[in-house]
């Protein structure tokens, strides 16, 4: 009796912390994606107000204009319009009939004047969320924001369990309902609501403790499994309990804070020293100062699925913060590195369009890189991926190419824009006593399939000359500048690289 007892003890002690942990994780979600909802609205109301400011009474040129540039700068925005007392639009920045085609009931928030309602739009929005701000005219300006941003690909799972996310505006209507790998729709037994506390939005996540248990089976497995159970069950419970305060949940909450920040590394063009662009590696800063390389915390991330919130996150301050330098200068390129379970889902497509497709860093100025050191699941699926990037004017380069699983079967599959050469290829060079074949046939082949090639970690002048005489044309390294902060490196290429004024009517296009 006793002897049975222990592990089932044992048993429900690890079943009660298996659902605690489940149940911060997918609380840590919500609260995400609330907070990125609240944001949103705030900067979107922010934009409403400005064009209400504005007055606009007619619908000329100049009133036109004046709309597309605030959807233009909005990173939430695609349409704003001013709407009459009759609830007929009267302007609208597109200057054709408005994007919406039905509307749920308006629900009134705390801040004056601002309701929100749920939208259908044509084209492929699909569901949007609608602001309208009233004006004592009478008048009002409407604002929509496409509902993809708030829960992107990559968050509706942990630990590849899948979560259900569902956002609606109370006390009704539908915004987004999606559910992670494995659905969970009807079956989740776990489940936290959040309201936020300025607008009627409430967001709920679920996911299936059935699900999950059968993911973290062994440590059940374990605790019923008699003798060593108790041992083993304990050694769930010690892990599970420090999961909570764990490496996994220190990162959401470190995000939360903004500790992750991104860097950028030049990359610079060996013909004619300029700066080319840059490669966007992460740091994180902790509240004392200190700055932790990726290599400390990326690999936890990978495992996790938190890389993905990461990415995103990476991508959005990056856009803000090059922002400003790289609209004037449109050749210039910015890198980020994804990793292989990017590829596994194409709604990471739709996460890196909607992220830079309103911003001034610009989806032809954006390269993704995507490591040959681990094995892609889906070669195929992987390449589907690859293509859609290309036709929106995104490039991908193969990152590390010659020390990992893919090589040459990569190289000619996945048909890639640029191939990054590892720093222990280019460390061969200049060094008489390594040899220098692997990086020459490497040279050689993105020659043959028409790929540029960037050198990375270049540390001397003896290699710069050596990749130079074998006429390759970028590369990044200590030799260079290490990666730098976004202050440092937007002044760097402000002072190197002169800014191009756009003449007005390609200005006028680019906002059209
Ligand atoms: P990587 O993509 O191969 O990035 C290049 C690494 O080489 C960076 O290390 C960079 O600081 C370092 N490096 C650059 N020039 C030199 C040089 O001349 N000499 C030497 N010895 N090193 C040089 P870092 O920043 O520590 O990043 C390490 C790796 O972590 C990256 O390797 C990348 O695989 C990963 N990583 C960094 N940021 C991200 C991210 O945002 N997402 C993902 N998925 N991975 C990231
Ligand atoms: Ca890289
Ligand atoms: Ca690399």
């Amino acid at each position: 009796m006793l002897v049975a007892g222990v592990p089932m003890a044992a048993y429900f002690a690890a079943e009660t912390w298996l659902h605690r942990t489940l149940r911060v994780q997918i609380a840590e979600k919500a609260a995400i994606v609330l907070g990125r909802m609240d944001n949103a609205i705030e900067r979107a109301t922010l934009s409403l107000q400005e064009a209400q400011a504005r007055n606009i009474a007619f619908c000329n040129a100049a009133d036109r204009e004046a709309l597309s540039l605030l959807v233009f700068e909005s990173p939430v925005l695609k349409e704003i319009a001013v709407i009459g007392s009759d609830g007929r639009i009267r302007c609208n920045n597109i200057g054709s009939l408005a994007q919406i085609t039905a509307a749920s009931t308006p629900y009134v928030t705390r801040i004056p004047h601002l309701a929100l309602s749920v939208a259908l739009t044509r084209g492929t929005h699909g569901r949007a969320l609608r602001l309208t701000l009233a004006s004592p005219s009478g008048t009002m300006t409407g604002g929509i924001i496409a509902v993809g941003l708030f829960v992107p690909y990559g968050e509706v799972q942990v630990s590849n369990l899948g979560l259900g996310i569902d956002v609606e505006l109370v006390p009704g209507g539908r915004l987004v309902s999606v559910h992670g790998p494995g659905g969970v729709a009807g079956t989740a037994d776990v489940r936290t609501a959040l309201v936020s506390e300025h607008y009627p939005v409430r967001v709920e996540v679920s996911a299936s403790s059935g699900a999950w248990r059968q993911q973290k089976g062994w440590i059940v497995g374990a605790a019923v499994g008699g003798g060593m159970a108790l041992g083993i069950a304990l050694a769930g419970l010690v892990l599970f309990g420090w999961r909570e305060r764990g490496p996994v949940a220190d990162m959401y909450r470190a995000l939360r804070n903004g500790e992750f920040i991104p860097h950028y590394q030049p990359v610079i063009d060996l013909d004619t020293g300029r700066i080319l662009g840059c490669e966007v590696l992460v740091r994180w800063r902790k509240p004392d100062g200190r700055l932790i390389p990726p290599g400390a915390f990326i690999g936890e991330a990978e495992r996790s699925g938190f890389i993905f919130p990461l990415t995103l996150d990476l991508m959005r301050q990056a856009a803000e913060e090059l922002g400003p330098t790289y609209a004037t200068r449109p050749g210039l390129k910015c890198g980020f590195n994804l990793c292989a379970a990017h590829f596994r889902d194409e709604r990471i497509v739709g996460d890196v369009a909607s992220i830079f497709s309103h911003s001034d860093l610009k989806l032809t100025q954006i390269l993704l890189e995507v490591t040959e050191r681990d094995p892609l699941p889906d070669m195929d699926g992987a390449r589907a991926i690859i293509a859609r990037f290309q036709e929106m004017g995104v490039r991908v380069a193969l990152d590390d190419v010659g020390t990992g699983h893919g090589g040459m079967s990569y190289l000619l599959k996945l048909r890639v824009d640029v191939m990054k050469i590892d720093k222990l290829f280019i460390d061969a060079l200049g060094a008489e006593r390594q040899s220098t074949a692997i990086v020459d046939s490497l040279i050689d082949l993105a020659a043959h399939l028409n790929m540029e090639v960037i050198a990375e970690g270049v540390e001397t002048f003896e290699q710069v000359e050596a990749l130079r005489r074998r006429g390759v044309r970028s590369a990044q390294g200590y030799v260079f500048a290490p990666p730098l902060p976004g202050s440092s490196y937007c002044q760097l290429v402000q002072a190197m690289e002169p800014a191009k004024t756009q003449s007005a009517p390609l200005r006028k296009a680019l906002r059209g």
